[in-house]
């Protein structure tokens, strides 16, 4: 028997790098899995339905979906997410807008559309994909850090809100991923091979992170066997948030 087994998870973004790979592990430990995401097509999953986490009639409308052909709800991955460049200086209150609306309001609303069938769980979840930059001080990414930070502080919130009722709310922080995302980064850089490696050496142990390592990270956080763990964070970032290794 593993971890999963008869339990239904949703990711969200699960259609693409890290989602993709929690989808893949949440699957692999027996969890029929829902993926909400604006390109369902690129799903691997029991159900891949057309959600963006902005709009909320989306959202509801796919977890009645989960509820009617899945049935129940027991762990939720709160992991879509964009990002954003420069300083407070550089994004207009539109772009700013937009991404809070995005990385924050969205997990707001995607819990708030699946509580009523998280309370009903045994073993209910939730895992929100943070970020290093809640708590790096990173350059260039003012409004991005700020949308993670925020996802810090809510995991926080939400799990001594719903504690009681038995669902735990934790976080995972990857440093960088080696994913689409990254590699869109890499595509606008002047000198793609010199930014990887500046990346690279970014992160202590000298790598970029792999999406399989963030995935496992998230499937104990979601698993009945980290039963006692709530309101906090697992850090998959090579060691980026706890030493002070930096390059030479
Ligand atoms: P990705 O771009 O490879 O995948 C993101 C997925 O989210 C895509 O499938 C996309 O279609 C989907 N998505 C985008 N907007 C959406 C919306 N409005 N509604 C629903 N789905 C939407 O990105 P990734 O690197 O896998 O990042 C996933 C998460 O990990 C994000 O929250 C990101 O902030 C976080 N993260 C990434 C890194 C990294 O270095 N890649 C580091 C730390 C945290």
């Amino acid at each position: 028997m593993t971890a999963f087994d008869g339990l239904v998870a949703v990711v969200t973004g699960g259609s693409s790098g890290i989602g993709a790979a929690i989808v893949r592990r949440l699957r692999a430990g027996g969890a029929r899995v829902a993926v909400f995401d604006v390109d369902p097509d690129a799903a691997d999953a029991e159900l891949a339905l057309p959600v963006d986490v902005t709009d909320a009639a989306s959202v509801e409308a796919a977890t009645a979906t989960v509820g009617k052909e899945l049935g129940r709800l027991d762990v939720l991955v709160n992991n879509a997410g964009i990002g954003a460049q420069g300083t407070v200086a550089d994004n207009p209150d539109e772009e700013w807008l937009r991404v809070l609306d995005l990385n924050v309001v969205g997990i707001a609303r995607t819990t708030r559309a699946a509580l009523p069938l998280l309370r009903r769980s045994p073993a209910a979840a939730i895992v929100n994909t943070c970020s290093i930059a809640a708590t790096a001080g990173l350059p260039q990414r003012a409004l991005y850090s700020a949308s993670k930070g925020a996802v810090l502080a809510l995991t926080q919130a939400m799990a001594a809100d719903h504690v009681r009722e038995g669902i735990r709310v934790n976080a995972v922080n990857p440093g960088t991923v080696d994913t689409p995302w990254v590699g869109r980064l890499l595509a606008r850089a002047d000198d793609p091979a010199a930014e990887r490696a500046a990346l690279e050496a970014r992160q202590p142990h000298g790598r970029l992170v792999s999406a399989d390592e963030v995935a496992e990270a998230v499937a104990y956080l979601a698993s009945p066997q980290a039963a006692s763990t709530t309101g906090t964070t697992i850090a998959v970032d090579g060691g980026m948030h706890s030493l002070r290794v930096r390059p030479a």
